[in-house]
């Protein structure tokens, strides 16, 4: 099933719902930051957090959520836009811990650990529009990050939330982690059979009963992971999540892992770092290596490039050296 992204109404307007399948983006992120297990399910759940909190939302606001923790995963960052797409990294993904055997369950709260979320909505910065943009922060409190989400949305923007956010993992061809030789083998084995999630929102004016009937709903409904594995679609989900409570779909697109990264941005940060430093990396490197966060992306300036580099700034120099005297 390819990823899937629902944004909906139900209950005349009263619940706000949002739902994804994102195996696929998951899988890729894990892939290009070679995340173990672990951290696999942490990146995960984050991504999908960031692209729900982000569905429904004006054409130009991003959303970027930063998990500053204290544990051994470090921090996690996604950025995300209603349009679909979304990036993220963690800064250790060799963070990994598993409960019991490993069989077992897969502990995020023990790597993510305490410390701060940070949330950021900013509307048409690339564009030039200076509005400023909104900032939430609220103490991580699950380490779960569904629940840190709930509570952030609860408190920072007063609306009341049920999150669900899941990642299921495993290796292929069933073999275990011991049996593989090395790490390297072990993780290009490594599969997300399932990704995804949903977020619920009541708006203000809801009823007192509606919030009872939703909360019973959610309460007896199967994990996000075992609906998508089973093959449940994003508003097959919903409808399991909210009953017969008339839901309207008004939003369905693809969500992928996009970042903005490219070899012309590259050379821009390069250039960015003036002349000393750039004729440095040509007398010592003899080139220059940059590897972008968000994806792992790495783009090689070769000599000549610099050279070509730090031609453009003389000449640039010039011709503000010609403006300055006529
Ligand atoms: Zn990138």
């Amino acid at each position: 099933m390819t990823d899937q992204l629902v944004y909906a109404l139900a209950a005349e307007g009263q619940l706000r719902c949002m739902a994804a399948v994102t195996t696929r983006l998951v899988e890729e992120a894990c892939r290009r930051h070679g995340t173990f297990p672990t951290a696999s399910a942490a990146l995960g759940r984050a991504l999908t957090g960031g692209l729900l909190m982000g569905a429904g939302s004006k054409d130009l606001e991003k959303i970027t959520l930063q998990f500053h923790c204290d544990g051994p995963l470090g921090n996690i960052i996604v950025q995300a836009d209603p349009h679909g797409k979304v990036r993220g990294y963690v800064s250790n993904p060799a963070a990994d811990s598993i409960n019991g055997n490993s069989r077992g369950k897969l502990d995020v709260r023990a790597i993510v650990g305490s410390g701060m979320l940070h949330v950021i909505r900013d509307a048409g910065f690339e564009i030039g529009l200076m509005k400023e943009p909104y900032r939430g922060m609220v103490p991580i409190v699950s380490g779960e990050i569904g629940e840190d989400i709930a509570y952030y949305l609860a408190k920072s923007e007063q609306i009341n939330s049920a999150v669900g956010l899941g990642v299921l993992v495993e290796f292929e061809d069933g073999t275990s982690e011991e049996s593989l030789s090395s790490v390297e083998a072990a993780l290009e084995r490594l599969r997300v059979r399932a990704a995804g999630g949903f977020i619920i929102q009541v708006m203000p004016s809801a009823e007192e009963n509606l919030i009872a009937k939703v909360e019973q709903t959610i309460s007896t409904a199967p994990a996000s992971t075992e609906m998508i594995a089973g093959g449940m679609t994003p508003a097959e989900m919903l409808r399991t999540l909210v009953g017969d409570l008339g839901l309207v779909t008004l939003e369905e697109k693809e969500p992928r892992f996009a970042c903005q990264c490219s070899s012309a941005r590259a050379r821009l940060i390069i250039s960015a770092l003036g002349r000393d430093e750039v004729e440095d990396m040509l007398i010592r490197d003899g080139g220059a290596e940059l590897t972008c966060h968000f994806c792992n992306a790495t783009y090689k300036i070769s000599a000549d490039e610099l050279k070509e580099i730090l031609k453009d700034e003389t000449d640039v120099r010039c011709q503000s050296d010609s403006i300055a005297d006529s």
